[in-house]
């Protein structure tokens, strides 16, 4: 049997988390994401789209979980908790989350990820060509030649970019090369420590 039949005979083909029998996926829990039975659960769309997208998240829903949340299993236990995080503001919810007792494994592996996390996913470091990482304020050497497109002048290999700053896309940094501060690929960058 593979995960899904494994999961629709586990749940007798319910969503784990609220009993639709529509439109049920299987859901690898983050974040091993493993094609296992033993680490997914089989959620509705309605459950999954909420998991996903934790901000859309209707509470009402989520009262569900006041039956779900005895599941003998642990990652329909995993989830339960997890989903309860995000709604402690309730007052019902917090009394679930007092009741909800997770064995130790179960709570760390529960622990292991926040809805938030897998939904901002991490983000990548800026590292230079040889992998190591780069900061703000580090100063790098140029390991190519650069032609600065816009600014009419080559950057040459070996030039010093001193007290550069990071962007939001983990491959470029910043930096002032004659004078023009100037977006520079990480790849062709080294640290000078
Ligand atoms: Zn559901």
């Amino acid at each position: 049997m593979n995960t899904e039949q494994t999961l629709l005979q586990r749940s007798d083909a319910k969503c784990e988390l609220c009993a639709a029998e529509q439109n049920l996926t299987v859901y690898h829990i983050p974040p091993e994401n493993e094609d296992s039975a033993e680490k997914s659960v089989l959620l509705c769309d309605a459950c999954r789209s909420q998991i996903d997208n934790p901000e859309t998240m209707d509470t009402h829903h989520w009262r569900c979980l006041n039956d779900s949340m005895w599941n003998t299993e642990p990652a329909v236990q995993v989830m339960a908790w997890r989903v309860l995080q995000c709604l402690l503001t309730e007052s019902w919810a917090q009394d679930l989350s007092d009741m909800l007792y997770l064995e130790p494994d179960v709570l760390s592996w529960a622990e292991s990820a926040s809805m938030k996390d897998s939904q901002e996913g991490t983000v990548a470091a800026t590292v230079d060509s040889n992998g190591t990482q780069l900061v703000a304020g580090d100063m790098v050497t140029l390991i190519k030649d650069l032609a600065v497109k816009g600014a009419g002048f080559t950057a040459k290999r070996g030039t010093v970019v001193k007290n550069i700053s990071l962007t939001d896309n983990p491959k470029h940094i910043e930096g002032r090369v004659n004078g023009v501060r100037i977006v520079l690929v990480a790849d062709y960058l080294k640290k000078v420590s």
